[in-house]
């Protein structure tokens, strides 16, 4: 069978109990040494390559494992460590290594530095968003001095014991391009980082040969920037990078994902390596072609089961795709998942809660190593009993989904195909709006308010757990809510902001909190997907036509607005965040599962403002992250996504005030979408780039209203009132006074209350001094 192989690009390395992060945590702890956290590494390690195996795949893959993120294993393993932190040889490797994950004071510095953003010395390494996925990596830092040097011990030592569990191993690396692409340039000297490749390559080869020296049969070598706009020079720098690796004689696998090749197609199959893998769901319309341009004697791997998402395969339609693949080509044809399974959750195997039907319409990753077999045994004609089973219980599953009542709903899909066209259109433009709502709020010029959450206290999160487990009933959990809203609005009034919230203490999480309520949408146990660190995700999966079976803010909102005279902002998740941040159908158009929730979220609008609430805040932080990675894509993205927006907020009246908020964005380049999205105030993280971001909203002349963060709410450090002055006039130096409000620049639920009562009071005095300035 060696002409047709099964592998997978990476594992989930969290474990199936997500065991690193327990691990990493009580060692960070101080309750563990770094030998026990090494064993534990060591044992998750053997247990993945023992799944693989057990599935049948010709190679385990070394190297996708990393006590933190592999981009930072790569920074040690190329040796680029930034001279910043001042590291010394002596200096314990792993200690280093979490040092640049976590800053060298050893707090978690994305969560919660405490220092401000003084503390820069040992500070971690920046985070960023992987490609188009929500797992975020650490971003090398290079200056035009950085040298490499090969420190492979670490992945050495996995390649051995991977062998010496007997197991053929692949290794896994970033490619060089890639991984200079990923970084970033610092320094005072300006430099361009892909200067660095010349003294890049040769460490690299270095690499390669120890590794065919090691025994490793197959070397992956990612380059998923081939799927990306390359500006000429990062293209033109492919031929002769994989000219001069080709040199260290390893067998080099090139693997491109989570994008077509487009214009670098032809580029990537005629580099000088054994083999490409090119991801078979999202370049799905590219694989006749790569088969064809592809030399024959060159291995051509088929990311044919989808490493980003939770449904299991329609094998019969995969098996479409693979046959005329395998006919048309005499070299080697291999079988694999789309991208790593870093990004879908471990197992299906203790999901005892989900129901029956939609239980077996999933497979998460240890699930899709079984589908990777059944392929290939159909494929090879090896139709023994088990493999025939196999086929027709997926047959039957993905059936069962096709036709399932869960999954569609006539309403839902009636009502979307009779909305009348001016749907996501306010009655009259904003002028008009703004008028009405200020003769209705009667606001002072530079009105303050917040994002929505208050200080998640431990107390709120034990009644939501004893709630959670059966110990607290519903009637003393809501009243206990009611008295955490209750303090909160008294708070705010004592404090003098001028539009309240009601502090979200009832919401577990922005979007779990509407999902669960949500028709359409369905909730794993152990459904874990790393983040970054130890942190994981548990993305709700929607699985079918999402409708709201009754309102779902509208009680505590109206609760919290008779507490007050002042207006009280009601708070929704809107519906492309909602979608963003969930697993999604793959059998309609994300646009449409989009305007499905816009209008579930629609409803609650229309009732909200039934209930009297005059200002509805709408978030839509993830709007940004939802941009495709080429941009000739961006166009149709913001489209639906705005149009999204315009549909959940356009059933409000004109004198209902529709806010959004978004955070951690530039927003320079999509302005006009932004603008687009129409509403009446949108409130933006600002603080951390010194009102930067405002520059471009104000020369874009942004018709509505704005509120720029005026604090960063990720420290714990309280503002003063002179700083935010000095913000709000810089912002008023860019944008109409009239048209600012005051506000952080985010919600405050990672917040303690000593500490955001001190900085709004400092806010509301800014805001008070700048009315006297006018
Ligand atoms: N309303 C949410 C909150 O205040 C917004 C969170 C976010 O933007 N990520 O927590
Ligand atoms: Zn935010």
């Amino acid at each position: 069978m060696t002409n047709l192989q099964i592998h997978i690009l990476g594992f989930p390395r969290i474990g199936a109990a997500r065991e690193l992060k327990t691990a990493l945590e009580r060692h960070w702890r101080g309750e563990s040494p770094a030998a026990e956290l090494e064993q534990t590494g060591r044992e998750l390690r053997a247990r993945h390559w023992a799944l693989q195996r057990a599935a049948g795949l010709d190679h385990v893959t070394v190297g996708d494992f990393a006590f933190y993120d592999h981009v930072a294993n790569h920074i040690q393993l190329l040796g680029c460590e930034p001279a910043r932190f001042g590291f010394t040889p002596e200096q314990d490797a792993l200690q280093r290594y979490f040092a640049m994950a976590r800053g060298d004071t050893g707090h978690d510095a994305h969560t919660d530095c405490g220092h401000g953003h003084a503390c820069q010395q040992g500070a971690a390494l920046e985070m960023t968003k992987w490609f188009d996925t929500n797992y975020h990596y650490l971003v090398p830092e290079f200056a035009a001095d950085t040298a490499f040097s090969l420190h492979a011990g670490r992945l050495l030592a996995e390649v051995a014991e991977a062998r010496a569990l007997g197991h053929p191993a692949k290794a896994v690396l970033l490619g060089p391009l890639t991984f200079l692409w990923l970084g970033k340039e610092k320094g005072a000297v300006s430099f361009d980082r892909l200067s660095l490749l010349d003294s890049l390559l040769p460490v690299y080869g270095a690499l390669l040969a120890q590794l065919k020296g090691a025994g490793v049969d197959w070397v992956q070598i990612d380059e998923p920037i081939l799927g990306l706009d390359l500006p000429s020079a990062w293209r033109n720098a492919f031929e002769p990078t994989y000219w001069q690796l080709s040199q260290a004689g390893a067998s080099l696998l090139l693997a491109t994902y989570f994008s077509p090749l487009e214009e670098n197609l032809s580029l990537a199959c005629r580099l000088p390596v054994a083999g490409l893998h090119v991801d078979g769901v999202r370049a799905a319309h590219e694989l006749t072609s790569v088969a064809d341009w592809l030399p024959g004697h060159k291995v051509l791997s088929v990311g044919i089961v989808d490493g980003r998402n939770v449904w299991r395969t329609d094998l019969d339609a995969a098996l479409a795709v693979l046959r005329p693949l395998r006919e048309k080509r005499a070299g080697a044809l291999w079988l694999s998942t789309s991208c790593s399974l870093l990004h879908v959750p471990f197992s299906l195997e203790r999901e005892t809660q989900l129901a029956p039907d939609i239980r077996s319409w999933l497979a998460f990753a240890t699930e899709k190593l079984d589908e990777l077999a059944v392929l290939r045994a159909t494929l090879a004609g090896a139709g023994a009993a088990d493999t025939t089973a196999a086929l027709a219980a997926a047959r039957s599953a993905v059936a069962s989904r096709h036709a399932s009542p869960r999954v569609h709903n006539a309403a839902v899909a009636a009502r979307l195909a009779s909305l009348a066209p001016q749907s996501d259109q306010r009655a009259s433009p904003f002028p008009q709006r703004q008028a009405v709502q200020r003769e209705r709020l009667g606001l002072p010029a530079f009105p303050t308010t917040t994002i929505g959450s208050f200080p998640q206290t431990a107390e709120i999160r034990a009644a939501r757990a004893s709630h959670k487990r059966g110990q607290l009933d519903a009637a003393s959990y809501e009243r206990t809510m009611l008295a955490h809203i209750a303090d909160a609005v008294h708070r705010q009034e004592q404090l003098g902001l001028d539009v309240l919230v009601h502090g979200e203490a009832e919401r577990n999480d922005m979007v779990e909190y509407f999902g669960e309520q949500l028709d359409g949408f369905a909730f794993t146990q152990y459904g874990w997907v790393q983040s970054y660190g130890s942190r994981c995700v548990k993305p709700p999966l929607i699985y079918g036509d999402v409708a709201r079976p009754q309102p779902m803010t509208v009680a505590w909102t109206a609760h919290a607005q008779r507490l007050t005279e002042r207006p009280m902002k009601g708070m929704l998740t809107g519906p492309v965040t909602i979608l963003q941040w969930s697993f999604v159908r793959n059998d309609q158009p994300r646009a449409t599962t989009a305007r499905q929730i816009a209008l579930a979220i629609r409803d609650e609008v229309a009732d909200l403002e039934q209930a009297g609430i005059a200002i509805i805040q709408i978030d839509e932080p993830a709007l940004r992250e939802g941009l495709p990675l080429r941009r000739a894509r961006w166009d149709e993205y913001l489209d639906w996504a705005t149009g999204a927006f315009r549909l959940t907020a356009a059933v409000a009246a004109d004198s209902t005030q529709i806010h959004t908020h978004m955070c951690y964005a530039e927003f320079n380049d999509i302005l006009p979408q932004i603008a687009a999205m129409d509403a009446d105030v949108i409130t933006i993280e600002t603080s951390r780039s010194d009102m930067e971001l405002l520059a471009g909203f104000g020369q874009f002349r942004y018709p509505n209203e704005i509120g720029p963060g005026v604090y960063d709410i990720h420290s714990p450090r309280v503002p003063d009132t002179q700083q935010m002055v000095r913000l709000l006039r810089k912002a008023s130096a860019v944008i109409a006074p009239d048209q600012l409000w005051v506000n952080p620049d985010c919600g405050l639920k990672t917040r303690g209350w000593h500490e955001t009562e001190e900085a709004l009071r400092n806010m509301v005095a800014a805001a008070r001094q700048l009315r006297e300035e006018q």
